[in-house]
């Protein structure tokens, strides 16, 4: 499989070079040149394991790059952690997507991504990856690449202004990352990550890559998790069709979801549940892209003004509205819903939900609310455990959310950051001190 970009003017690529680029020279994101229809997913074993149906879902866009050996070991190794489905009502299911390292659900991306990328360099080069984070996408690729040999990982946080909890994933993964607290916001994080991508003198001496959310390897086996959650629904009478309601911010799983449907996944249609953030489900309802400077919420992890896989959305629909709008759904919530919902839910069904799913409740209630979805039942993907929102989500439930064994581990162990200051002279002299 060749990869082309969003804006469709550069040359076509195999999967190695696209997920060392990240980004398109035209600046667009890569895509699948086409999207294998897949026999399998059509008729899915219902004892299917999750490994196995990763394996058939990654293997027709990765095999001119991977051996099927060395995939299965990829795949076993980056799904090795539940992705159950839990039942909170008749018509309404949970795929908890937080049970691995960081539990969140963009461990499973940045696990594939280091793997992925330890198997395609060459015997004895080294890459470091540089990533500037505000909170969950830097602990996901720090332990995601936690014990990847080749692979070194520096991330950049701003001090004081990533959570507690945050702060101890990001300064504890492993021996390969090390974590610099940068002594101002996240936007210097950026620009220095930024300003070490344009010099060429570094890049000369030092390979440097990105981990972040565009890259194709961080977005394709998001599609996964959609198969593995359609595979765990019990057969009901009278009930034939399934909607998937997404959290969304940058919009790369629910663009994922859609490859997962268009692969032959059984699911009808999709809800694209934002925060106030809502410059797609503005979209669906007129039409007209608008991007709009983020808005601060509760559900953090989703404000973005100007989603980035937007563009994945036009592509995989050719740019048709009529055909988008037949099959995605757009709700918006504000913050004071996201808490009721957290408190109802948990008062109903003695279920909690953290802000974001919460946003995915509320979307999928209000689908299900309208008159045509009587045969339908839906699947929320639960994003993130409720413990990493522990304010929050204490706040809306009335009494202390339980931390998992996983994070109370993880906030006992000796933390280790590198203060720097916001001078790319003297992050460039700390790069080149480590070549
Ligand atoms: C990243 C994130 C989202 C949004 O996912 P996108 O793929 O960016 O739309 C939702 N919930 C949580 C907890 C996240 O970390």
């Amino acid at each position: 499989m060749n990869y082309v970009s969003t804006n469709g003017k550069s040359e076509p690529i195999g999967f190695g070079q696209a997920i060392i680029r990240g980004l398109a020279d035209d600046q667009g994101l890569f895509m699948p040149m086409s999207i294998p229809e897949s026999q399998f997913l059509r008729e899915m074993p219902p004892d299917s394991q999750k490994s196995e149906i990763a394996f058939q879902m990654m293997r027709p866009f990765i095999k001119a790059s991977i051996s099927d050996k060395a995939l299965h070991n990829i795949v076993v190794e980056t799904f090795n952690f539940n992705l159950p489905l839990t039942q909170i009502s008749p018509d309404i299911w949970s795929l908890e997507l937080y049970h691995g390292p960081t539990l969140a659900f963009k461990d499973v991306g940045a696990r594939f991504l280091a793997r992925c990328l330890q198997h395609l360099l060459p015997d004895g080069e080294r890459i470091t990856i540089l990533v500037a984070t505000s909170g969950d996408t830097g602990s996901a690729v720090a332990h995601g690449f936690s014990g990847v040999d080749q692979v070194e990982v520096v991330l950049l946080y701003p001090a004081g202004k990533v959570s507690n909890i945050q702060e101890q994933q990001l300064t504890t993964a492993g021996d390969n990352v090390t974590a610099l607290q940068v002594q101002g916001d996240f936007d210097d994080c950026q620009r220095l990550v930024k300003d070490a991508f344009k010099d060429d003198h570094l890049r000369k001496q030092f390979p440097i890559t990105s981990a972040n959310s565009i890259n194709i390897a961080r977005w394709l086996p998001q599609s996964v998790y959609y198969a593995v959650g359609v595979s765990q629904l019990p057969e009901v009478d009278g009930v034939d069709k399934t909607v998937c309601s997404v959290p969304s911010g940058n919009y790369g799983n629910l663009t994922a979801g859609i490859l997962a449907a268009k692969m032959g996944t059984p699911i009808d249609h999709f809800i694209a549940a934002s925060n106030v953030n809502k410059t797609v489900p503005e979209f669906l309802e007129t039409g007209t892209y608008t991007p709009k400077p983020s808005i601060e919420t509760l559900s953090n992890a989703m404000d973005v003004g100007d989603p980035s896989n937007f563009a994945r959305l036009l592509h995989l629909y050719n740019h048709d509205y009529e055909a988008i709008v037949n099959e995605i759904s757009g709700f918006s919530f504000s913050d004071d819903q996201t808490i009721d919902a957290i408190n109802e839910a948990f008062n109903t069904f003695g279920y909690i939900f953290d802000p974001h799913a919460a946003i995915g409740y509320l979307g999928l209630k209000g689908f299900l609310a309208s008159e045509s979805a009587e045969n339908w039942r839906g699947i929320i993907l639960e994003t993130a455990h409720p413990s990493k929102f522990h304010e929050t989500v204490s706040r809306a439930i009335e009494r202390e959310v339980e931390i998992p064994e996983q994070l109370r581990k993880c906030l006992d162990r000796e933390p280790h950051s590198i203060k720097i200051n916001t001078s790319y002279a003297d992050f460039k002299e700390y790069l080149l001190s480590r070549a």
